[in-house]
């Protein structure tokens, strides 16, 4: 698949509305707690205004429920914006209103206007024709650089790129998620390893049912492991089990070996007598939890034979972590498998960490610049992981 990317374009003099994702967390004074949003659309609006272009950056913040709220103002952005770009940064306080007209219409190049949160309108998630077509007016060029809102068909995500049929491409944040998944499902070297984790079965089988013909390894931790270990005939304990998957997982089990791809299900586990930091700790064999205890984490033996099968691939995928990392005394092997991928990636592996909690656990381990790409998006990656199709990159593509 030829991807529409900004590279492909020269934007002087033109003006360029951007879809980015600024959902970014902010504290009781209105002050951004956690940069890394904005931070990673700074080399899309970078390109624009240094070939001569102009930039409108429109956005959702939080959860408004009817209207504008002071909490949920995107002009509490401008002033780190114009700290990052070194240049004012013009603001409409309504994202269709006149002050969007008047200000996208004089933007001189160079220059960079942000609308007020585009949720402010009920229409933006009803994906409202009209309200996309009085956005569309504002630009020139559509630039999609929202990968964490692509799994929905709103507004500004999906519905307006139908009126730049010739002017609709995606920014390098956009640009960069859909090239590493690529390099996973499509442009796959081999051996290629999955590693799923997390804490049921239920929110990952689409995952698993969609990797299962195109892995050679699938790696199963976290607390679904049990699910499966119940279908083998273990005994689990007071371990998180699903019992309505209980069967799923025995024909995952088969299914795996008809197709004939390697399942690895932990053979150990750390297990406790409560779900808490303090409780009383033991290894046992996974198959072999008595009554009153419950696994958190994977057992030694079972992190050797799970890093044999990872420091082998040339492809990994890491979705979910092998226990409950949160608590210091059950977070051995999620730090453990963390450290290999990236072990892994030194020696030539692609890896991509994507959805969710292994975003965080590979952040807490400081291993994020050693692994080959991490995911910015976590539902939107989920669902591309199911296989299905993103409204806001079919809307560019299509
Ligand atoms: P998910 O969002 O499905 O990837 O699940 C992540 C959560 O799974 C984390 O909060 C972990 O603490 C939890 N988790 C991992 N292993 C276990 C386990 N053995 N028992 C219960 N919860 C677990």
């Amino acid at each position: 698949m030829i991807m529409k990317t900004i590279d492909d374009y020269n934007f002087n003099g033109k003006r360029a509305l951007i879809r980015v994702d600024y959902n970014v967390p902010l504290d009781g004074k209105f002050e951004i707690t956690d940069t890394t949003r904005i931070d990673a659309t700074i080399p899309t609006i970078t390109k624009i205004l240094e070939d001569g272009g102009s930039v409108i950056l429109m956005s959702h913040l939080g959860r408004p429920k009817s209207g504008p709220e002071e909490k949920f103002s995107l002009k509490h952005l401008i002033t780190y914006l114009e700290k990052v770009f070194h240049t004012d940064v013009l603001f409409a306080d309504d994202c269709v209103g006149n002050s969007a007209v008047e200000l996208s219409a004089h933007l001189k190049p160079g220059q960079i206007l942000l609308l007020e949160n585009l949720r402010f309108y009920k229409e933006e998630e009803k994906g409202d024709e009209v309200f996309a077509e009085k956005l569309s007016k504002l630009g020139d060029i559509y630039v999609n650089d929202a990968f964490g809102t692509a799994h929905r068909a709103h507004a500004s995500t999906a519905v307006i790129a139908k009126f730049f049929p010739h002017t609709k491409m995606f920014g390098y944040v956009m640009g960069n998620e859909i090239r590493s998944i690529q390099n996973v499902l499509i442009n796959t070297q081999r051996p290629f390893t999955a590693i799923l984790g997390g804490a049921k079965v239920s929110g990952k089988i689409q995952i698993i049912q969609h990797l299962m013909d195109k892995v050679d390894n699938l790696i199963i931790g976290g607390g679904m492991m049990f699910t499966f270990i119940k279908a083998m005939g273990g005994k689990v304990g007071s371990s998180l089990v699903e019992e309505d998957f209980v069967e799923l997982a025995k024909k995952t089990i088969e299914d795996a070996k008809a197709k004939g791809i390697n399942l690895y299900i932990p053979t150990d586990a750390v297990i406790a007598d409560a779900f808490d930091n303090g409780a009383n700790r033991q290894y046992t064999a996974a198959g072999e939890i008595p009554d009153g205890w419950m696994g958190l984490d994977i057992g030694k033996e079972t992190m050797i034979s799970f890093s044999e099968v990872i420091m082998e691939s040339k492809t990994i995928l890491w979705n979910g972590p092998m226990g409950v990392f949160e608590m210091s005394n059950f977070e051995e092997g999620t730090r453990f498998i963390a450290a290999i991928v990236a072990a892994a990636t030194k020696k030539g592996a692609y890896s991509l960490v994507g959805g969710g909690d292994s975003v965080a656990a590979i952040n807490k381990y400081e291993l994020e610049e050693q692994v080959s790409y991490v995911s910015t998006g976590g539902g939107a990656m989920l669902e591309y992981l199911e296989g299905q199709v993103l409204p806001g990159i079919a809307a560019i593509n299509g």
